[in-house]
């Protein structure tokens, strides 16, 4: 399944959804807008693909998790 991160244009969170349409916009999960917008995760790409050890995507700060 598709993993796309969104950015809220209205109190800027980051967030990841899962969506199974180019056109669905998840609303934002901390102000509820609907001004989110697709961001390029370039992390999400690395991590698909069977390249580097689970463990050392650990190491990577990808994201905008942070805790
Ligand atoms: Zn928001």
């Amino acid at each position: 399944m598709p993993i796309y991160e969104f950015g809220c244009k209205d109190c800027g969170n980051e967030f990841e959804e899962l969506v199974f349409s180019r056109d669905a916009v998840p609303p934002c999960p901390r102000c509820g807008s609907m001004q989110t917008e697709k961001l390029m995760s370039a992390c999400a790409s690395r991590v698909q693909g069977s390249g580097p050890d689970p463990e050392v995507l650990k190491n990577l700060s990808c994201g905008s998790g942070g805790g």
